[in-house]
């Protein structure tokens, strides 16, 4: 299948970029340690964990680094893993606090990176998990009650309907949960910035060069229009973009979400929608979130009954949501509209695991990604450089897989939210 390959989509964060990446295109045969397609989060933090382990790391990219949903998300820092419930009634007791370590790991990796590395992506820590309905208080107040049983560092505090009203300035929630180690970033600015990193520890990026074909063997050879990479060891990291191996396409299934972003907002909204700057997100399957950008936009991001990319309906469909808790809004101007593809699993856990003994996979966050790809970063480089131990608690639960996932997308989609938001009601 012929890739054209792309430049990033017209984003706020594509238009705000700190440096922008002009990587060459890969060109000729190369021999490295380990390469990896796809330079979103996935790729990008596992090659830094391993550029840092001292690994000769070669990354190939068939548009730009963080052109996929990594450079296009919410930005919003959510510890946890989607699934992790399911994975720790799983494993019961015995890797209880294994898997409780996981679910803030994520946070941490990308505190310590972005201050090791000084990357400038607007970090800013504090995040409400707002409740429409009574079993949403419920399960915070449940969550609330977990963490502080494990000594969780960060200060967590359950709010009535009042005090979340002061916080963000709508009457629309019935109360919420402030978790201050959760929080949010400039995704595409952090992407670029640990690129950056991998790269002054030695690691070779390419960028414009899809992949189009793989060779499996002793030594897994990739190739491109113009080039070809033989590795020791071949981590797959297209995530909802993949584009190369058919079995892995129907891993997961592709589902479209989108983001607005306004015009910059005046100090006196500011203080009445969101003065502690939180990110915010509802917990409906049909999710809805919002936060400020660095400079001060609100950026609002949900789910449509709606396959394409046209800005226009983008713009007047949230929009349409975003006024619903914030009709003060209504004469600001929205000045950037995207979409951009999650990758949902069956059971909503990720998949870390391996096609073949020296060629491994990391995808299917389920819209949880922005920590849980920096876990699987530092875990996929844990397992090639041989520790298996948490690689295996997600590798032993085999993907489930939905044949014609990417043919019959929109029809299953459009199926998907019906049902999603009938659960929603519940
Ligand atoms: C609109 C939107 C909002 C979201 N909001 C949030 C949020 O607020 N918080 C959160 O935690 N998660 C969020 N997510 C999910 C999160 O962004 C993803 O889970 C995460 O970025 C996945 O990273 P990745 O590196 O696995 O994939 P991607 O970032 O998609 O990267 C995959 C890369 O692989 C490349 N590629 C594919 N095929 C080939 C090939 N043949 N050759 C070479 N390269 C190839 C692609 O070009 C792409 O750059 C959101 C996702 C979307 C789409």
């Amino acid at each position: 299948m012929k890739i054209q390959p792309e430049q990033h989509t017209n984003s706020y964060y594509a238009a705000t970029i700190e440096t922008s990446t002009d990587y060459p295109k890969l060109k000729g045969h190369q021999n490295t340690d380990i390469c990896i397609v796809g330079a979103g989060f996935s790729g990008i933090s596992t090659g830094l964990h391993l550029s840092e382990l001292g690994y000769k790391v070669t990354l190939v990219e068939a548009n730009k680094v963080g052109w996929g949903a990594s450079g296009r998300n919410g930005g919003e820092i959510i510890g946890g893993f989607s699934g992790d419930e399911l994975m720790a009634k799983k494993y019961a007791t015995k890797h209880r606090d294994l898997i409780w370590k996981m679910r803030w790991e994520g946070n941490d990796i990308i505190r310590n990176k972005v201050q090791q590395y000084s990357i400038n992506c607007d970090l800013k820590w504090g995040y409400l998990d707002v409740a429409i309905k009574k079993k949403h208080l419920d399960m915070m107040q449940s969550w609330s009650e977990d963490m502080r049983s494990h000594d969780y560092p960060h200060e967590v505090n359950l709010f009535s309907k009042e005090k979340t009203a002061n916080l963000i300035g709508t009457n629309k929630y019935i109360g919420s949960l402030l978790n201050m180690g959760n929080g949010h970033i400039h995704p595409l600015n952090l992407c670029i910035g640990e690129a950056r990193a991998a790269e002054s520890l030695g690691a070779s990026i390419y960028e414009q060069s899809p992949v189009i074909k793989i060779e499996k063997s002793t030594k897994p050879t990739v190739f491109t229009e113009q080039g070809s990479i033989s590795a020791n060891a071949l981590l797959l990291a297209g995530n909802a973009y993949h584009h190369f191996d058919k079995k892995m396409r129907n891993f997961i299934i592709p589902v479209n979400s989108f983001v607005i972003v306004t015009e910059p907002l005046s100090d006196e909204v500011i203080q009445k929608i969101n003065p502690r700057d939180l990110a915010v997100c509802d917990p409906n399957y049909i999710l809805e979130y919002f936060r400020l950008t660095g400079d001060k936009r609100l950026l609002f991001g949900s789910r449509l009954n709606y396959h394409g990319n046209n800005e226009s309906y983008i713009k007047n469909g949230l929009r349409k949501k975003m006024l619903r808790l914030y009709p003060c809004l209504s004469e600001i101007g929205i000045d950037y509209a995207w979409t951009g593809k999650i990758a949902v699993t069956v059971n909503h856990i990720p998949q870390l695991g391996k096609l073949a003994p020296n060629i491994y996979y990391s995808q299917g966050y389920s819209g949880h990604g922005v920590t849980t790809t920096h876990l699987a970063g530092k875990i996929m480089s844990e397992a090639i450089s041989g520790t298996l131990e948490r690689f295996d608690l997600f590798n032993k639960i085999k993907p489930i897989a939905v044949p014609g996932t990417h043919f019959f997308q929109k029809p299953l989609l459009s199926l998907g939210v019906m049902f999603y938001k009938l659960k929603d009601l519940l």
